[in-house]
């Protein structure tokens, strides 16, 4: 029979967060309410100063297309930033390129670098798009576990897992979902490797902000070697409290741009041009808002993960970075899908199952902190009233 579907949309599993997600949208149709852990939107508003930029660059009439690879203000202010910050020389010219999002920085990436067959190793657990954008390309996706014991990439397996045919290496440092991030000697080990097997690195960087306990963020992309095979993700969603407004870039060698450019030139045109112009005076304007909004995030930081390890059954590390806990459910002997369904049904807490993330979530679930104190703080006395996450047999 003739189908209408493509192998490529029908190949793609979707993950385990959806049917969850969809489960809450009818529970609050029902007028149940929800503390809605699942999310990684901080739930913080746009700095002032931000929402004024965007306001005015509407009258000032960026209410049109603008050049594809971003308005020139902006690929400078990032360009000043890369180079102030993180150490990566871009030239803004060529070597920088805004997206509506981050996601479709990751998704222009895998499509103008991989080719059907090409292997593409991603972290497991590691965020959701990577798989999706990978199969989209028609790549073979292979997943580096060994996170279980400390939440941060094995390098021994990394090397393990290389073939031939490996030909990018996706990485996500602090990491969406476990919140664990990379020292510099992991990333000196990690350009080592990409080096000896000539690999190409896509390092999606977008959580660099929300760091803990003094840590600081090293781009891979500094280190001698990476710049010309390291395409270095980030945006302004989760550091300035903007996913709403679809921003984000990427930085990488012309070579790779220019092929980029086409992908994006092809689906989107060029990311909003209004939010270009916000997107600079969040980059030039004052950083007080950004250091504020981590603090905050600490203090949760410290009362979600205090208050899971108090729950039987329950057990989590804190968080090196990211809004996220990645906590350890294994010993509750429900699968992470069936726990996060039971805390939905009966502490009616919205989680997301571990496995979403691929197979070494398993036993986990992750939950954001990017909610407030108090909604946490009832999440928590929920979640132990509810008995834990097994039913209540412990
Ligand atoms: N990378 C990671 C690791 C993320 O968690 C997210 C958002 N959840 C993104 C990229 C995409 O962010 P955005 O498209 O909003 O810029």
């Amino acid at each position: 029979m003739v189908t209408w579907i493509s192998e490529r949309a029908s190949n793609i599993v979707p993950s385990a967060s959806v049917s969850i997600a969809d489960k809450i949208r009818q529970m609050k149709r029902q007028g149940l309410d929800i503390i809605e852990l699942q999310t990684g939107d901080p739930d913080f508003a746009t700095p002032e100063h931000i929402v004024q930029a965007a306001s005015e660059a509407v009258r000032q009439g960026y209410t049109h297309y603008v050049a594809s690879r971003g308005i020139p203000e902006l690929r400078e202010a990032i360009a000043e930033k890369l180079w102030k910050e993180n150490r990566i020389k871009a030239e803004p010219e060529t070597e920088i390129m805004v997206t509506p999002g981050a996601v479709h920085a990751v998704f222009a990436a895998v499509m103008a670098t991989v080719n059907p067959g090409d292997e593409v190793i991603i972290p497991d657990p590691g965020w959701v798009a990577y798989p999706g954008c990978v199969a989209l390309a028609g790549g073979t996706v292979t997943r580096i576990p060994g996170y279980k014991k400390s939440l941060a990439p094995d390098i021994d397996q990394l090397q393990k897992a290389i073939t031939p045919k490996t030909k990018l290496l996706i990485l996500n440092y602090p990491s969406n979902p476990t919140g664990m991030t990379l020292t510099s000697d992991q990333l000196k080990q990690i350009a080592e490797i990409a080096i000896r097997h000539n690999l190409l690195v896509l390092a999606d960087e977008i959580y660099e902000k929300i760091l803990y306990d003094g840590r600081e963020h090293h781009s891979l992309a500094s280190l001698e070697g990476m710049p010309e095979r390291t395409i270095t993700i980030n945006g302004f969603s989760k550091t300035y409290a903007m996913t709403g407004w679809r921003i984000g870039y990427a930085c990488a060698g012309a070579r790779i741009i220019d092929q980029m450019l086409k992908v994006q030139q092809y689906s989107v045109t060029c990311a909003n041009a209004f939010v270009q112009k916000a997107a600079v005076a969040a980059l030039r304007g004052p950083q007080e808002c950004v250091t504020e909004m981590v603090e905050e995030y600490d203090r949760r930081r410290q009362a979600i993960t205090n208050g899971l390890n108090r729950i039987k059954g329950i057990s989590c590390r804190q968080p090196e970075g990211t809004f996220y806990v990645f906590a350890d459910i294994s010993q509750l002997g429900l699968s992470s899908v069936a726990a996060a369904e039971f805390l939905l049904d009966k502490a009616r807490v919205g989680v997301v199952p571990g496995s979403a993330y691929g197979p070494s979530g398993e036993g986990y679930m992750r939950m954001s902190f990017a909610n407030s104190m108090e909604n946490i703080e009832r999440a928590l006395s929920q979640i132990e009233e509810a008995g834990g996450a097994n039913g209540g047999n412990n």
